[in-house]
């Protein structure tokens, strides 16, 4: 009864809610410049009689919006950051909006739209039914950049909740049970002393020199750490030109592994690299800890609601004009990526997927048990209540993450069908929380069986901040 008058709703409101997401899509805003689209998703929530509290974990497009009393406390998650260099028309064929600009290239104009709206219909539904409980949507910027959850895990507004429901626009309908890397994001910056590289070499102390040798290091370390260890660099600064010795040089390192541990252990042995670079130069190292993450726990449980209402609510069904339109994206993609893709997917039976542009299907949770080799902020908040980020299919199959092609999908019909989908299993989910108290109850059974003899302490050190001003404005 409240399940279905919340779908109603969103049938009923479906065009305010695409409109927007497409004005999210249209503004395009990177990681902590989401002004605009933040304050859209705020005041929204806000006329529909949630209190929000703006500027949260001291990041100004951080919010918590909540509705209701008593009862159990259920969470919504909601992105709205862009990429760069992926601005995208609404057109199958690759047309920038503005050459080099941004574009939804993940898709996180529905992410935080699907969110709002499967929040605001619960609301509603539980209103209308009387249902006891706390509704809260939050609202992270920058996941693409700047980890926004983990600041707002350290700052404690995650805290009571529990549980947490997250949609991400995908290839496929399912609820991913994989889990992610822990990573530590750091810059190492040397300090050396300048002279004439030719005339008097004997002088210079060289910072450049400093930061190769540390990358080689770290490169014979490599053959040292666990098989699922990352370690990557770029030299962000190196020297202005050959014949002046660099008396500074920067490089920017990612340190990921399985588990949040192996990342600290790996990570004191980088440092000690760096140390004996900065010792063999006679440089000085100055260390500059950007941002970390754990690795995700993902909710068996609450992966097998969010399936069961994406089959009761059913798949969207997609017109010729939107498929000729996939197809056409698809085209860009040439098949034996495609088919690498689905084979990394280890999807049962992905073979039958060569040649489906749209995938309609809703299969079950696969991937238990496997490592997904990036990283994500919505880790943190899985170590804190049972967590699930689901995905919807909004892009064709096999076309690459953060490219052109997702931008020109996610602003038109197949990613509206998708946004439409996704809220409504959010809201269905929501309701079935409330309702339910033994699905809490299995949720956490779970999470304290996974995380048992683990305690959450965040990763970044007390004195870090979030990176407000990465984009070189304030
Ligand atoms: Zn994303």
């Amino acid at each position: 009864m409240a399940k279905s008058g919340a779908l109603a709703w969103i049938d009923e409101h479906g065009k305010g809610i695409v409109d927007i997401s497409d004005r999210i899509w249209e503004y395009a805003e990177l990681g902590f410049e989401e002004v605009r689209s933040a304050e859209l998703l705020a005041a929204e929530l806000e006329r529909h009689g949630f209190s929000v509290e703006r500027g949260v974990a001291g990041m100004p497009t951080a919010f918590v919006a909540s509705w209701g009393r008593g009862g159990p406390v259920v969470g919504v998650m909601g992105e709205y950051d862009a990429l760069m260099g992926v601005s995208q028309g609404k057109t199958p064929r690759k047309a920038p909006i503005v050459e080099g600009g941004t574009g939804h290239g993940c898709g996180h104009n529905i992410h935080g739209a699907s969110g709002m709206a499967g929040a605001i219909a619960a609301r509603y539904a539980a209103e209308r039914n009387g249902l006891r409980g706390i509704i809260r949507f939050y609202g992270c910027p920058a996941e693409e950049s700047g980890s926004g959850k983990v600041w707002m895990v350290r700052a404690g507004v995650f805290d009571g909740v529990e549980a947490v429901l997250s949609h991400h626009p995908g290839a496929m309908n399912y609820g991913p049970l994989g889990s992610s890397l822990a990573n530590n994001s750091v810059k190492f910056h040397f300090h050396g002393k300048t002279s004439h590289a030719a005339g008097s070499p004997e002088q210079g102390r060289s910072a450049l020199d400093a930061v190769e040798l540390m990358n080689i290091g770290v490169n014979y370390l490599r053959e040292h750490v666990v098989q699922d260890a990352r370690m990557h660099y770029v030299i962000e600064a190196g020297g202005g030109q050959p014949n002046v010795v660099p008396d500074y040089a920067r490089s920017w390192y990612l340190i990921r592994a399985p588990e949040r541990d192996q990342v600290d252990g790996i990570y004191a042995r980088v440092l000690k690299v760096a140390e004996g670079a900065a010792l063999m130069t006679e440089t000085r190292l100055e260390v500059e800890f950007l941002k970390a993450v754990y690795n995700k726990l993902p909710s068996k449980a609450l992966s097998d609601l969010v399936t069961a209402n994406m089959r009761l609510i059913g798949a969207p069904k997609w017109t010729e004009e939107e498929l000729a339109f996939a197809e056409e994206l698809s085209k860009n993609v040439p098949p034996e990526q495609v088919r690498d893709a689905l084979r990394k997917s280890k999807r049962p039976g992905w073979e039958r997927l060569e040649g489906v542009v749209m995938d309609a299907s809703v299969p079950d949770a696969w991937d238990e048990g496997e490592v997904s080799h990036g990283s994500t902020d919505v880790s943190d908040v899985s170590w804190k209540a049972p967590t699930m980020e689901f995905y919807t299919a909004t892009w064709p199959l096999g076309t690459p993450g953060h490219s052109w092609m997702n931008v020109a999908a996610s602003g038109t019909g197949i990613g509206h069908r998708s946004l439409i989908f996704a809220s409504k299993v959010i809201a269905a989910s929501l309701i079935d929380l409330l309702t339910e108290p033994g699905l809490l109850r299995k949720a956490w059974e779970e999470q304290n069986r996974r995380t048992m003899g683990k305690t959450y302490r965040s990763p970044l050190p007390a004195d870090a901040k979030p990176p407000l001003t990465m984009w070189g404005k304030s």
